[in-house]
């Protein structure tokens, strides 16, 4: 059986050789962590994503416990496709119970993923938020662990992942060159935080290929608002609320602005929006085609900038202490 898919661009992805699709499929509210998803409503979800052109599904061990990891699975399953049809990336080192980025856990790790998700190799498997590790540990023990991994044919590459930009810096700067392929940093390209833009041309100097997620800020910038854990200051997310609010008003989707807000740099090869319904899923595509066609709303954008301007590029703390 065959699904007739529907175009959507492709971007490569760095010098793997991978075209992704510009929208990738964020498997982490499968794991309901932002509200309970139905195992039949993640199954119409992905094959929705996947009829629509999306080609790229990113999970992890730690998204809901394992849960994304099953139903991202199954849902893979259902599609009866080729394989080749669709790139999956998940992680390790990152854990309900906490962290690990010791060699014998990450390979204890892709193990248990690739059981979960019911295949034999992922295409990407990334080091998950790394700076709750010591990043020497990651240097010297971690990725050599992935590139065996790699050898071994249960990856195809290697990424790293977190919040901290200089996280990605410190790492590739003390790795042999091709030996990390990709990053996936988050929150980092959206309208109220677009600090990931300095460190493009770093990235591109390195061959490294770039993906960013949570163009809606984890929720922030969205109608229903953040989950209870997310880790904004009540600043940032009171600012967030009033931008949505702003748009609702002029009867505008602020979902749709941020999406296309993080699409429009073709130098990030994917961004990674979480989708639990498969409302969600026409409605973000429907904004890549709509950005390619139209453009975007300049003037709503314009007014969304002034209402988050006194918190442009304001986060919060992540990760340990690294001396
Ligand atoms: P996001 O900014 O993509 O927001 C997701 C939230 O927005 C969810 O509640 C989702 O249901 C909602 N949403 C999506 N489309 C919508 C629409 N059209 N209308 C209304 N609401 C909509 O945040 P995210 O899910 O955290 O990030 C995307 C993905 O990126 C994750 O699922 C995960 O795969 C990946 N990610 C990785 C890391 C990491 O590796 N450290 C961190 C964050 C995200």
């Amino acid at each position: 059986m065959s699904i007739p898919q529907a175009k959507l661009e492709l971007r490569p992805l760095g010098k793997t050789g991978l075209n992704v699709s510009s929208v990738g499929f964020g498997a982490s509210p499968l794991g309901s962590v932002f509200g309970p998803v139905a195992e039949d409503d993640a199954v119409a979800t992905v094959r929705d994503a996947f009829r629509l052109g999306i080609n790229f599904f990113d999970t992890s061990p730690y998204y809901g416990g394992t849960l994304s990891e099953k139903m991202l699975g199954k849902a893979l399953k259902a599609l009866q496709v080729p394989r080749g049809d669709y790139i999956v990336a998940t992680k390790c080192g990152r854990y309900k119970e906490g962290f690990d980025f010791s060699a014998e856990r990450v390979r204890k790790s892709i193990d248990e993923s690739l059981e979960r998700l019911q295949l034999d190799y992922v295409d990407i498997l990334h080091c998950h938020d790394i700076e709750f590790g010591s990043l020497d540990q990651i240097v010297s023990e971690t990725i050599p662990a992935l590139q065996k991994l790699k050898q071994e044919g249960k990856t195809r590459f290697i990424g790293i992942t977190g919040l901290p930009l200089h996280i990605f810096t410190y790492v590739l700067d003390r790795v042999p060159p091709g030996t990390i392929d990709v990053i996936l940093s988050y929150c980092h390209y959206g309208i109220n935080d677009s600090t990931l833009l300095d460190l493009l041309p770093y990235l591109k100097s390195k061959g490294v290929g770039v993906i960013s997620a949570s163009p809606l800020a984890m929720g922030l910038l969205t109608e229903q608002g953040p989950p209870e854990w997310h880790p904004a200051s009540p600043e940032l997310k009171s600012a967030c609320k009033a931008a949505v609010a702003h748009c609702k008003s002029k009867g505008k989707k602020i979902t749709k602005l941020a999406l296309q807000y993080s699409l429009a740099n073709k130098e990030i090869s994917s961004v990674l929006v979480g989708m639990s319904s498969v409302s969600q899923v026409e409605e973000n595509v429907a904004a890549v085609t709509e950005l390619e066609g139209l453009g975007m709303d300049q003037e709503t954008l314009s007014e969304v900038e002034a209402i988050l301007e006194p918190v442009k590029n304001l986060t919060w703390p992540s990760g340990i202490d690294q001396k």
